[in-house]
């Protein structure tokens, strides 16, 4: 009987390791979200994602060319 309870304990286990990858990149994939917000650039005015753009002294920059003109 023992042997039972124990095979039932270790399926629990590794059915919740086997579940637990899935949740983790949905929350994952949530996070992400934000780090695709698009910004207007303070020089020329184009809109970049913040993640490709350049962020500086409370400005933000779609590229190196644009921080050296500001
Ligand atoms: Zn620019």
């Amino acid at each position: 009987m023992k042997i039972l309870i124990i095979i039932i304990a270790l399926l629990a286990v590794v059915w919740f390791v086997l579940l637990r990858p899935g949740l983790k990149s949905s929350t994952h994939k949530s996070k992400e979200l934000p780090s695709e917000t698009m910004q207007e650039c303070c020089v020329c005015g184009v809109f970049a994602s913040q993640k490709d753009g350049i962020r500086q002294g409370g400005k933000f920059f779609c590229s190196k060319e644009c921080k050296a003109k500001a």
